[in-house]
């Protein structure tokens, strides 16, 4: 039976031009319409958006974007295999979808859309948080993006949306929440995938706020947080020590104790603590 696009249901779609899924390319393809078309609307009103797709694979999610009205979707695909399917889908949406065959780690595309864009894939968990965190440090701010909604092992999206005093607690939640709102949209089990992963997903929604929350150095930010949470169980005043002379008059300042450990403090504090070893820095 054909689908509510008249395109061929996916599994015909993967036995029509053979994609078994490879594991090399972290295939975990998502077959349900419905299912991907809840995912789309996560994205919110498309129909005066251009979408970015990374990773469209056999092109479920593709069809959900464009069944629920994405004004253009340009999709990366790595897999050429994939190629002929989507050109189906092409044709079954006349002049709303460009698909581009390569590595999207290596292409710049942002250049080849028109905004506002709003991001959406359902990609290989660790291209996905490379492009997350890239897509969180353009040189400038705002980002090319209004929105990024993106598929994660369930482990990750906890990490990115995680508030002090979390295990998940960490650079990603620091990164992710400096500059964006971040919240888990869906949680999937295994089997909404063929094949099904080992593990539960979850899609989050990240929307880019005009400026970041707080005022800090990028540059200064990303050094302390990294050596905050390279040792998250020492206490700041040692495990900061490398990062400015008198760090503990330097938290003291920013409103830290220098006792505590990187864990429990505040992204407002972290901003804080690094315009602190800014001035000092001069
Ligand atoms: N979006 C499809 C779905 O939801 O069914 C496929 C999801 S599958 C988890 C990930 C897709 O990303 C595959 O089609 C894979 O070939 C593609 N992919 C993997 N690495 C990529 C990369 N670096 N650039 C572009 N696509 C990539």
């Amino acid at each position: 039976m054909a689908a509510i696009d008249g395109l061929p249901p996916l599994r015909a779609v993967i036995a029509a031009h053979g994609l078994a899924a490879k594991k090399s390319l972290g295939q975990n393809f998502l077959l349900d319409l419905n299912l991907t078309a809840r995912i789309a609307r996560v994205a919110g009103d498309l129909s005066a958006c251009d979408v970015l797709e990374v990773g469209p694979g056999p092109g479920g999610l593709t069809r959900g974007l464009l069944a629920e009205g994405a004004r253009h979707v340009l999709a990366v695909e790595k897999d050429a295999r994939c190629l002929p399917a989507l050109a189906e889908i092409a044709a079954a949406y006349p002049g709303r979808l460009t698909v581009v065959a390569g590595d999207a780690l290596a292409l710049d595309v942002a250049a080849h859309l028109t905004p506002p864009v709003r991001v959406v894939a359902n990609l290989p968990y660790n291209v996905g948080t490379e492009l997350l965190v890239r897509w969180l440090t353009p040189p400038d701010w705002p980002p090319f993006w209004q929105s990024l909604t993106l598929m994660f092992q369930k482990e990750v999206a906890e990490r990115i949306v995680a508030r002090p005093g979390s295990p998940a607690y960490g650079r990603l939640a620091l990164l992710a929440q400096w500059r964006a709102e971040a919240k888990i949209a869906l949680t999937l089990p295994p089997e909404a995938f063929v094949p099904a992963p080992k593990v539960h997903s979850a899609v989050v929604h990240l929307t880019a706020l005009p400026a970041p929350r707080y005022p800090a150095d990028p540059a200064v930010l990303g050094r302390i947080t990294a050596a905050a949470f390279n040792q998250r169980r020492k206490m700041l005043r040692s495990s900061l020590k490398g990062v400015a002379p008198g760090i503990e008059d330097l938290l003291r300042a920013a409103g830290i104790e220098p006792t505590a450990r990187a864990e429990t403090v505040s992204l407002e504090a972290f901003c804080a603590l690094a315009r602190a070893v800014k001035a000092q820095a001069g």
